[in-house]
Order: structure tokens, then C-alpha cells, then sequence
């Protein structure tokens, strides 16, 4: 059995155990409480909440099914579920630093991450450095000898830039530090950052996995050594889970996990590359292509890509924004992750100068072949006057370095 294949496997099958009387399905524990008939076994449920039933807010029978699979599909030895993929990353960061650590991270990192670490965290007294990640050289060069944390997101989620995984880790190894690293985009289905030396592997829930644009998540992925702790501490304490009904929706999206991506990843790349012949783009950033400046690593760390990607072009944001209007099957918002196509364009800036446009796009399930044929029809009705050309919204900009 290949690995794929055995990713398969992973999310349909379960051993059925009797607690849930043989249900195909997971059952949705909607219950706050587990009651106990005597004291004794009361109190020997309590000596350790996260592995027997006790109060949802740190083990519930339907959150507990979704972790162990989150884990067993990361090679991690636990996995915790919480509310958002945000919850899952503030937790995991505040499980490892304390205050007067210091803090790398890759400059092109989710915007609310930049801002946790950057801004929020400086309170209690724990900077930041935002370093080019793409360079092993920059992460070395902003070591500092209270360095505890190195924060990556490979690929990023906007120029889809990645860092080198195992090198970064051993890095962090030599220097007694710890990794972080949003695995959001390639999902378990391509990469296994766990398996390359990381210390925590965190994700949005929200996007890949659940898959179907209905609920909102987040989940940390590790050994023991770092789980057990943030179990009893950052999840019990901050008290971000996430809900049965959730883990129930989310469970139900998972089983679909690797042929969605298998289909995510042909659409997307058969996309990028029609999108490479078009007069109006200037370069499309998708670590799949082989003109992709650090293809040759992605192909050393990742086993697929997916359908999240971007292209930068010359022409003006009202323009693209016109074109992006006319749009039948791409539906503009936040997001991606599910079985709808998405867009977002916004003005491209390196240091607050306007260098482009930056079009991302996010494909979904539907026929490739229609997505092509929508952009190329709505291309033909973009009228635009040059002076509507001119007009660059406030607010619009995606700097080129973050
Ligand atoms: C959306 C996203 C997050 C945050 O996840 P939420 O579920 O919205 O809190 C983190 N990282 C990446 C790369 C994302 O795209």
C-alpha cells in the first residue's frame, strides 16, 4: 500500500469499539458533563482529564474520535481540537515561550499570527523577529541567544513562498528552540512537517480539512512531550474547544480529505498553468509549477499541492476587480478550503510603493474547464475607462513582504 493509499484507508476505516454500540457514524456527544455513580471512580476519572471522559471542555468522545485521526494522519502522538485555527495557534505559541523569549518567524506568515506574535505578545514581554523565511541564512542571522521559537508557514498563504522544513528544525534543535509550523495549505494529504523534525504542527480546520465552507476550526498536532502539557494548560485553561457538533461536521468532511485534494490539486495546477500563458499575468506564484523559484524543495518536502494560489499582474486592481465583478462561478470573499472557487484582488505594495496587482484565487470542485471559460468570458466584458484605472482603493494593498 502506498502512502496515499493508506491515507485512504486512514479516514474511512475505524475500529468500532462498544461504547459506541457498533455506529458507523460517530455519534455526537452532546453533553457537557460525564456523571459517575460512586466517588471512587470519579475521582479516578479526574486524575486524568484528557484520556478519560470527565467535562467536555477538555475530552468529549466525538472531539476525541477527530483528534486521534488529525493525529494518526500528522504522525503525531496527539491531537487537540480547538475553535478556530487562530485558538490553535495562540495556544500553541503561549505553550512554548514565556516572557523574555524571543521569537522568529517568517515574514509572510497569516496576518493574525504576524499580529499575536508581533504586537499582542509584546506585552508579556516576548519579541518577535520577521525574517525573508525563504533564506536559511536570514533565520540563522536573527538568532539571538533567547531564541526559543521558530514560526513557519510553508507555503505562505498569499505569495505561497516556502521554507526548507528539516533545515529550519535542525536549526532550531541546535539552538535548544523549538518549531512551529502551519501545515493550513498542503494539509496532511502533502506534507508532514512532524516527520521532519517540527516541533508542533498547527492548522485551520476551517479550510482543507472540514472542506465544505460550514464550520470553523483549528487543531495542534504533537508528541506527548509538548501535547500533555498543553493539554492541561493552554486548552483547559483558555477553554477555546471545539464543540461535538463541530468535530461531528468536521469528521464527516475528513473522510473525503484525500480525494478532494487529489481533485484540488489537478484542477489547480491544470488553472495555474493556463493562467501562465495569459496576456494579463506577470508571473502566478504556485510552488507546483516547474518555473516556480523553490519547486526543487517543494518537491523535497511535499508529496502534492494544493488549490490555493496566486498570480501578480500589471494591470489595475479596479480592472481586475471589474473583471474579478463578472466572475459566474469564482464568489469573492475571505477563505478557501471548500467546494467553492473563490477570488480576492488586491494591490500588490513593496514598501508602501505599488508594484502590481496580486489576484488570489482558490480552486474548488467544480470542472475545471468551466472555471477557464468563466475567466475568459468575463475578460471579454471588463470595460474599463483609463481613468477608473487610476483609482486604487484605500486599504487594498498586500505588501509584498507580508
Ligand atoms: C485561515 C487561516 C488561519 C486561521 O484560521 P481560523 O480558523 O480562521 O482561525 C491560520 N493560518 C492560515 C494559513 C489560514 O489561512
Amino acid at each position: 500500500m502506498s502512502a496515499k493509499e493508506k491515507l485512504y484507508s486512514i479516514v474511512a476505516h475505524d475500529a468500532h469499539d462498544d461504547r459506541h454500540h457498533g455506529a458507523i457514524s460517530v455519534p455526537i456527544y452532546q453533553t457537557s458533563l460525564f456523571s459517575f455513580d460512586t466517588y471512587e471512580q470519579f475521582n479516578l476519572a479526574r486524575r486524568d482529564e484528557q484520556e478519560n471522559f470527565v467535562y467536555s471542555r477538555g475530552n468529549n468522545p466525538t472531539v476525541r474520535y477527530l483528534e486521534d485521526k488529525l493525529a494518526l494522519l500528522e504522525h503525531g502522538e496527539r491531537a487537540k481540537c480547538f475553535s478556530s485555527g487562530m485558538a490553535a495557534i495562540s495556544a500553541a505559541i503561549m505553550s512554548i515561550v514565556q516572557q523574555g523569549d524571543h521569537v522568529i518567524c517568517t515574514y509572510q506568515a497569516y496576518g493574525p499570527t504576524r499580529e499575536f506574535l508581533g504586537v499582542y505578545l509584546l506585552k508579556f514581554g516576548v519579541e518577535t523577529t520577521f525574517v525573508d523565511g525563504s533564506s536559511l541564512e536570514n533565520w540563522k542571522r536573527a538568532v539571538r541567544p533567547n531564541t526559543r521559537l521558530l514560526y513557519l508557514e510553508s507555503p505562505t498563504s498569499m505569495m505561497f513562498q516556502l521554507q526548507d522544513i528539516r533545515s529550519c528544525a535542525a536549526l532550531a534543535q541546535s539552538i535548544g528552540a523549538e518549531t512551529i509550523l502551519d501545515n493550513s495549505w498542503a494539509t496532511p494529504c502533502h506534507q508532514n512537517p512532524l516527520t521532519m523534525g517540527v516541533s508542533l504542527v498547527v492548522h485551520s480546520i476551517t479550510k482543507y480539512i472540514s472542506g465544505h465552507s460550514d464550520c470553523v476550526g483549528g487543531v495542534v498536532v504533537g508528541s506527548h512531550r509538548f501535547m500533555d502539557p498543553l493539554m492541561s494548560t493552554e486548552y483547559m485553561l483558555f477553554g477555546g474547544i471545539m464543540t461535538p457538533q463541530t468535530a461531528g461536521l468536521v469528521t464527516r468532511g475528513l473522510r473525503t480529505l484525500p480525494m478532494r485534494m487529489q481533485r484540488h490539486e489537478t484542477s489547480g495546477l491544470k488553472i495555474a498553468e493556463y493562467l501562465g500563458k495569459q496576456h494579463y499575468v506577470r508571473k502566478v506564484n504556485h510552488p507546483g509549477l516547474t518555473n516556480h523559484p523553490q519547486h526543487e524543495l517543494a518537491r523535497t518536502q511535499m508529496s502534492g499541492y494544493s488549490s490555493l494560489f496566486s498570480f501578480e499582474s500589471d494591470e489595475p486592481v479596479a480592472k481586475l476587480r471589474a473583471w474579478a465583478d463578472s466572475l459566474h462561478y469564482f464568489r469573492i470573499g475571505a477563505s478557501w478550503g471548500g467546494f467553492e472557487s473563490l477570488i480576492n484582488v488586491n494591490a500588490l505594495t513593496n514598501n508602501d510603493q505599488q508594484t502590481g496587482s496580486l489576484v488570489r484565487l482558490y480552486i474548488g470542485s467544480e470542472d475545471p474547464d468551466d472555471l477557464i471559460r468563466d475567466m475568459e468570458e468575463a475578460w471579454r466584458c471588463v470595460t474599463l475607462s483609463p481613468s477608473e484605472g487610476e483609482i486604487y482603493e484605500q486599504n487594498a494593498g498586500i505588501s509584498q513582504d507580508g
